[in-house]
């Protein structure tokens, strides 16, 4: 589904994914674990076309990213149209709702802007969603009125409206008290395992990547130092920088 192949990017001089390749499976789950600075936002904002690099190819869905026969650099206005067709889904740390609308808004919303549904049709599509996250009952709350973890899940359920082939979580609990952690997890993890939707999840949460992950890719530097399944990895790391980060972790 998703494939990654020699991606390098630098920021001012700073190399931030040096030649990074990665290549994700239809109904495959790999967990980005890596230190502070490692890469993990910025090759799922690659993958996701939220940003640019300087070499190498994504493609999604068979489709190469970004590229057109002649060249030239897509416009924004391009990109918006190819995100919306390749079908990548995102999910932010800090949830990043519209705060002046409400939940179901927020779902039915980008359904009607962005992929041109009636209204009917996107609203029937938010309530479906909200329900499978568990939020039906907030459907009419603003965001300032939910907890952390149902803002959350709104923001999961709005990534999935549109049906992507798949989606993408950048540390989707890190934001959140402890105690709202457990019931973002069991909404990933329901995905997982009872839809095998494709997913690629950056996370600090060992025990869940073990849990849910097929697969755990190691980033360091910007390029991938270990992968393999990952309660291989996780419990039996090979490279001495995994060994290092994981013991710090548990
Ligand atoms: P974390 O675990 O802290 O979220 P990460 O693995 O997600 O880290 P990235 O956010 O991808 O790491 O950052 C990788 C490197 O790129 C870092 O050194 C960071 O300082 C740098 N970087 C990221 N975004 C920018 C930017 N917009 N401008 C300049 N440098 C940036
Ligand atoms: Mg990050």
């Amino acid at each position: 589904a998703v494939e990654v192949s020699d991606l390098r990017k630098n920021y001012g001089g700073q190399t931030v994914l040096n030649g990074l390749d990665l290549t994700v499976r239809v109904g495959e789950v790999v967990a980005l674990l890596g230190p502070s600075g490692s890469g993990k936002s910025t090759l799922l904002r690659c993958i996701n076309h939220l940003e640019d690099w300087d070499s190498g190819m994504v493609r999604v869905g068979g489709r190469r990213l970004g590229h057109r026969d002649d060249g030239k650099p897509l416009s924004p206005r391009a990109i918006a149209h190819e995100r919306a067709s390749v079908g990548v889904g995102m999910v932010f740390q800090q949830f990043n709702l519209f705060s002046h609308l409400s939940a179901k808004e927020n779902v039915a919303g980008p359904l009607r802007w962005v992929h041109g549904m009636t209204r009917v049709d996107a609203d029937r599509r938010a309530r479906e969603l909200l329900e499978r996250v568990g939020l039906s009952h907030r459907a009419d709350a603003l965001p300032r009125h939910l907890s952390g973890g149902q803002q959350q899940r709104v923001a999961i359920a709005r990534a999935l409206a549109p049906n992507p082939s798949v989606l993408l979580l950048d540390e989707p609990t890190s934001a959140l008290d402890p105690e709202l952690v457990g019931e973002v997890l069991e909404v990933i993890r329901r995905l997982a395992v009872d839809d095998g939707l494709t997913m690629i999840i950056a996370t600090h949460q060992i025990r869940f990547a073990d849990e849910v992950a097929d697969r755990v890719a190691f980033l360091s530097g910007g390029s991938i130092l270990e992968e393999g399944p990952a309660h291989e990895i996780l419990t039996n790391p090979s490279h001495p920088v995994t060994q290092r980060f994981l013991s710090v972790m548990e």
